[in-house]
């Protein structure tokens, strides 16, 4: 008989290897698995039942984030765990909950570059909070987690205290870089907690925003504009876009005042992205666990760390040389496309670099001082194709020289040289006797059956450019009335008279409640 207890007793495989599994695709594999028919509605509560008996209730899973904190502390000394919590009308709630593992602290500070990329992202279990994350990039532009959090809604406070617990883990960072969307909220407690900081902002997100307002030419000259490393290239391309429209100035200093072009970053941080693109490994990394209760969510980040640090020290171990080999491998393709320059040398060191394909337009190439006056060098510590140009001209040319030390191999072994301590399940991490009971946030109402499937960033197909996500908006305003009012034109769409049952096609009931369904059950 396939009742919810059955379902719940099979379906604990499914899930446990598939925690964002929905009903739909659960009751396909049941059926196909046993031969059976099941109705949706059995199914679905069943699938509920063994969440709970597999994670423990979705309440517990707030409190148990304070024993998963005490196990932390015991294992991993100096990481950075915290548990916030608020107090409301003689209750305790959950409120906010923040990560930095040592090894990845330690691993940032010796291995990574000083650029920071924060977001955050819509979880998708009970709770409709967010989760935050800050992430840093190695020697071979991999994604490095560097910390995580939750949080209910993306308010300044919350970001505020984030960032402030960022700051307790990587300290007093003279020379570092912050990349954002820019949503107020972040974009305030950045400039707060890290005022030292270069704050950057996402191009693409400025340019999801930026296409509402202006077309045709002037669009398309913003990606010069941005790409530009030279101040003359970008005043040259900015001169142009304001002569055809003037309305783009005043735009651009009041909504995006954010350093979004590469002639404004600080060439030591030694990285010119100008997307916010690490955020978006982050969240397609972390996909499938979002679905999870808060306790279960931050050990399965936490697992996810552990196996990344492991499986890229091996890598680590096994590479040669002083450069990585993926870098090395990079400039010798491009040696292989300087056919259009033309180096004129006046000593041993230096040069000038003519480009045939660009009307001959000429650099300076200083090798000594690891500069060219197209300053690409200086912005990535690699070898512009100038400075290139003037080295291969040398027999049996060494390159490692003149890459900058972040990508050499020492510095990508200190990334993952940290071992992430492994912890035991939840039912033996120590037990945090509290003269409270810990209760979960205040849901946030909404209509119907909540979202699962999140809105698609504007990185990913079929996403909405960024101008749905209503928090990226210019003014920071949520057009949550309005989406109100087309919720509840879905709904009586939905649940208005006439309904076509898509198991046997009659009018009148849905799926869930067919007759025909009810019949096949075994
Ligand atoms: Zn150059
Ligand atoms: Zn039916």
């Amino acid at each position: 008989m396939a009742d919810q207890a059955w379902v719940a007793e099979k379906a604990m495989g499914y899930i446990q290897t598939e925690p964002n599994i929905g009903a739909s695709e659960l009751r396909k594999k049941l059926q196909a698995e046993y031969k059976c028919t099941i109705g949706y509605h059995t199914v679905n509560k069943g699938k509920e039942r063994a969440k709970n008996s597999l994670y423990g209730t979705w309440g517990k899973s707030f409190q148990s984030l304070l024993n998963f904190k005490a196990e932390i502390d015991k294992r991993s000394p100096g990481s950075i765990v915290e548990v916030d919590v608020k107090r409301e009308r003689g209750e305790v709630h959950f409120r906010r909950f923040f990560m930095a593992l040592k090894p990845c602290i330690d691993g940032f500070l010796a291995g990574c570059r000083p650029y920071v990329s924060v977001d955050s992202t819509f979880l998708t279990g009970k709770w409709n909070g967010q989760l935050a994350a800050c992430t840093t990039l190695d020697g071979q532009n991999w994604m490095f987690p560097l910390a995580f959090g939750f949080f209910a809604t993306e308010t300044e406070d919350n970001w505020i205290w984030f960032m402030q617990q960022l700051h307790r883990a990587i300290g007093h960072l003279q020379t570092l870089a912050i990349c954002t969307d820019a949503c107020k909220g972040l974009e305030n407690a950045v400039k707060i907690v890290f005022p030292q900081a270069e704050q950057r902002e996402c191009f693409r997100h400025l340019m999801a925003n930026f296409k509402k307002k202006f077309h045709g030419d002037v669009f398309g000259r913003m990606w010069p504009v941005a790409k530009a490393y030279r101040l003359e290239t970008f005043n040259y391309h900015m001169a142009k876009i304001f002569e055809a429209e003037p309305a783009v100035s005043v735009y651009l200093c009041t909504y995006h005042n954010l350093k979004w072009m590469r002639c404004d970053f600080n060439t030591e941080i030694k990285c010119d992205y100008i997307h916010n693109n690490l955020a978006e490994c982050f969240n397609s990394w972390i996909k499938g666990t979002k679905e999870l209760p808060m306790d279960e969510l931050a050990d399965a980040i936490r697992e996810k760390i552990m196996i990344l640090v492991y499986r890229r020290r091996r890598i680590g171990e096994m590479l040669q040389g002083e450069i990585l080999p993926a870098i090395i491998q990079q400039i010798n393709n491009r040696t292989r496309q300087l056919d259009h320059l033309v180096v004129g040398r006046s000593t041993g060191e230096s040069c000038e670099v003519k480009d045939t394909s660009k009307n001959n337009l000429r650099h300076v190439v200083k090798i000594g001082s690891r500069e060219c006056t197209c300053l690409e060098w200086q912005h990535t510590g690699k070898p512009c194709e100038h400075a290139l140009a003037f080295l291969i001209e040398t027999a049996d040319v060494n390159f490692h020289p003149y890459v900058h030390e972040y990508y050499s191999v020492s510095r990508f072994r200190a990334a993952y040289a940290g071992e992430i301590e492994p912890i035991t399940d939840k039912s033996q991490w120590p037990h945090v006797n509290i003269d409270f009971e810990m209760v979960p946030p205040v849901l946030k109402s909404s209509v119907g059956r909540r979202r699962k499937q999140r809105i698609k960033s504007c990185l990913e197909e079929g996403g909405g450019g960024g101008s749905k996500r209503k928090k990226k908006d210019d003014n920071g305003k949520t057009n949550s009335q309005e989406g109100g009012e087309k919720e509840k034109e879905k709904e009586k769409k939905r649940f208005g008279s006439k309904n076509r049952c898509k198991e046997c096609g009659i009018l009148g009931h849905r799926k869930a409640t067919c007759k025909q369904n009810e019949a096949k059950k075994r």
